[in-house]
């Protein structure tokens, strides 16, 4: 492709970091031709916080950097963080309103790393208040508009994330997800997006959500992308952050090219069911049918307690969300009420005013389920069948090396068509929250388009540590197939 400066933004990571490196452009003009599609883009809803003077300040430096050949596969290359990482230079609000204006005093290790590899972070992104949520109506801010239909959801938690890559507003964006925040948006967006295996990237400075599921990723247009980012983001953070393991980072890149002839891909029977719509199927199939091109073979397992991860996901996150957010007191940071009699009724109002209705509503299940009397019968018993939706993970890859499915059992739905039923919501997340409960790396690959010409994610789940297979698998469908090259329509 010609480079010209009116499409920067169609390059990907891996091409805009070659010609950042060949000088054919600098930072400060892909930096500068970001901003201005992103500003532009505002009825999109994807921003929540921009602070151009910082970004282009980092662009000159990565210049210098450049100059210097002081490089990394990744310096110049634009970024844009959701808005659950906490940053010392833009504000962090996880899109609540409890957290409106609030500003760090570190940057989260994510956020640094990228930083650290001469990345320049473009703004902060729309999510979920408290990334609680499958459509990103949530936000306490405004909703985010799916760039392929604009009277549709981009998903969620991280849709801002998802939309902003797909509509060319980034090259590159974090992500988290606890439980598909990152692959449902990708697949809803037709981008590709990779949830580590927990543990793997640090959660220090993202704002805690569900602490045993939290996990961060990268979304970009690609597995190669997805792989550069990712080698940047993982390793150990063992000082400041309890669960991060300690295992080396990795380079991803490195076996993208992988041959796949023999693999085993396990097609759980669970992800095929009823509750799967006809087009999102005949997508996923027509992706697997590629997998047996390319040499993998694929073997029918089971994952018989798929359903029971919705209760199961419901209770144990829920329950994680009461005790993490009752640090919003209207004392240590973020909103506080006006008015009040006395501390007990300055805790109320402030609470109140500064949460939306779903995390009230996953607040009280919370603090119900961890109840005295209520324990046993609820949390309890959600944290027995978690570890049996573990083992059964651990029995299906007797048999399979990696498991293909799809993300999401419909397309992206319509802007307000979920949004008064949260249960509803929370049924369109059966096919990733297994994985999540697990702690499994997983991923979202594009995969051709269904109903309304929306895009299909394939759902690859791999064993604990997996995430170069994943990638590599990913990357060798990419090369079979152009689905993740199309762009919506006027962009
Ligand atoms: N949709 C799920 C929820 O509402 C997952 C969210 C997430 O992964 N952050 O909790």
């Amino acid at each position: 492709m010609s480079i010209t400066s009116s499409n920067l933004h169609d390059l990907t990571v891996a091409h805009l970091a070659y010609k950042l490196r060949n000088k054919d452009v600098s930072a400060v003009e892909v930096t500068q031709h970001f901003l201005a599609r992103s500003h532009a883009a505002e009825h999109l809803g994807a921003y929540l916080a921009f602070n151009d003077e910082f970004s282009l300040s980092q662009a000159k430096a990565a210049d210098v950097r450049i100059a210097a050949g002081d490089l990394s596969p990744l310096t110049g290359v634009p970024i844009a963080h959701k808005d659950i990482f906490v940053t010392k230079d833009f504000p962090s609000t996880a899109g609540a309103k409890m957290l409106g204006g609030f500003y760090s005093s570190f940057d989260s290790t994510v956020v640094n790393k990228f930083a650290g590899e001469g990345m320049i972070s473009l703004g902060k992104l729309n999510c979920d208040e408290f990334a609680m949520g499958s459509g990103n109506e949530n936000s306490a801010y405004k909703k985010v508009l799916n760039p392929w239909d604009m009277s549709r959801i981009p998903g969620g938690s991280s849709g801002g994330s998802a939309a902003a890559v797909a509509a060319r507003l980034t090259p590159a964006a974090t992500g988290t997800d606890t439980g598909g925040s990152i692959r449902q948006p990708a697949a809803f967006c037709g981008i590709t997006g990779i949830k580590p295996t927990y543990g793997r990237a640090s959660r220090y400075g993202m704002i805690a959500f569900a602490s045993s599921l939290d996990q961060a990723g990268p979304m970009a247009r690609t597995a190669e992308d997805c792989a550069l980012l990712l080698s940047a983001m993982c390793g150990p953070d063992l000082d400041r952050d309890s669960t991060s393991l300690d295992v080396p980072a990795e380079d991803y890149t490195r076996s993208l090219n992988d041959s796949i002839e023999g693999l085993r891909i396990g097609i759980p029977k669970e992800f095929f069911g009823d509750g799967l719509s006809a087009d999102v199927r005949a997508a996923v199939d027509a992706a697997l049918k590629e997998y047996e091109k390319l040499g993998a073979k694929l073997v029918p397992i089971s994952l018989p307690r798929t359903e029971l991860s919705i209760p199961v996901y419901y209770i144990v996150a829920a329950a994680e969300a009461s005790s993490n957010l009752s640090r919003f007191d209207g004392v240590k940071f973020g909103h506080r009420a006006q008015n009040y009699t006395d501390l007990n009724d300055m805790y109320k109002k402030t609470r109140a005013e500064g949460f939306g209705d779903e995390v009230k509503r996953r607040i009280m299940i919370g603090t119900y389920v961890l109840s005295h009397g209520y324990y046993d019968a609820y949390y309890l018993q959600a944290q027995k069948i978690r570890r049996m939706i573990a083992d059964d993970f651990q029995q299906a890859f007797q048999l399979c090396d990696v498991i293909a499915g799809p993300v999401a059992p419909t397309v992206a739905w319509k802007l307000g068509e979920k949004s008064s039923d949260p249960v509803a919501n929370y049924l369109a997340d059966i096919f990733t929250l297994p994985a999540s409960l697990a702690g499994l790396p997983g991923m979202s690959v594009p995969a051709g388009f269904g109903e309304g010409n929306m895009p299909v994610g394939l759902q690859l789940i791999g064993n604990y540590f997996s995430e170069a297979k994943l990638l590599n698998m990913a990357h060798r469908l990419q090369q079979a197939t152009d689905f993740h090259t199309q762009k919506p329509e006027g962009i």
